[in-house]
């Protein structure tokens, strides 16, 4: 005949586990939070954080980009597509710039490969789309990026400077 194990069978009658659990819950209820009040609150990004793309311009409004063609070049998935012309002035600019984002693996390496810091990957992580059309990036969606996010890539650029 088996043997009766007593001290298990009190602990099991005493609801014990319900009880342990309790406290346990008690105690997380009352300690510091390890997750943020997402979206309201939200976890520090690194400066190198790779997020969606932006073209960016220079203080004066003037286009970044050069249409050197080093980004589409380098771009291992292929996602980008560049058309380039002469402008009137001599200088060169691109006419299309398009970046297939349901391609993009977010390497990086057209940000590295610019020479004018003109592709960038910026510190937005929250766009979602609901069509895929939605995620073919041209010029122009490119160009509002950067407006809308140059304070906060001129800054990342700057702390990462030093590392470069
Ligand atoms: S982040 Fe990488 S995959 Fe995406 S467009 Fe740039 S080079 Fe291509
Ligand atoms: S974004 Fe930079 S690398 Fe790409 S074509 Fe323009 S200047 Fe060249």
């Amino acid at each position: 005949m088996a043997k009766i194990d007593y001290a298990r069978a009190g602990r099991y009658f005493l609801l014990f586990d319900i009880f342990k659990g309790f406290a346990l819950g008690f105690r997380y209820f009352f300690a510091p939070k390890a997750t943020v009040n997402y979206p309201h609150e939200k976890g520090p990004l690194s400066p190198r954080f790779r997020g969606e793309h932006a073209l960016r311009r220079y203080p004066n409004g003037e286009e970044r980009c050069i249409a050197c063609k080093l980004c589409e070049a380098i771009c291992p998935a292929q996602a980008i597509t560049i058309d380039a012309e002469p402008r009137e002035d001599g200088s060169r600019r691109t006419t299309r710039y398009d970046i297939d984002m349901t391609k993009c693996i977010y390497c990086g390496f057209c940000q590295e490969a610019c020479p004018v810091d003109a592709i960038v990957e910026g510190p937005n992580f929250e766009f979602s789309t609901e069509t895929r059309e939605e995620l073919y990036y041209n010029k122009e969606r490119l160009l509002l990026n950067g407006e809308r996010w140059e304070a906060e890539i001129a800054r990342n650029i700057e702390l990462d400077a030093p590392y470069r």
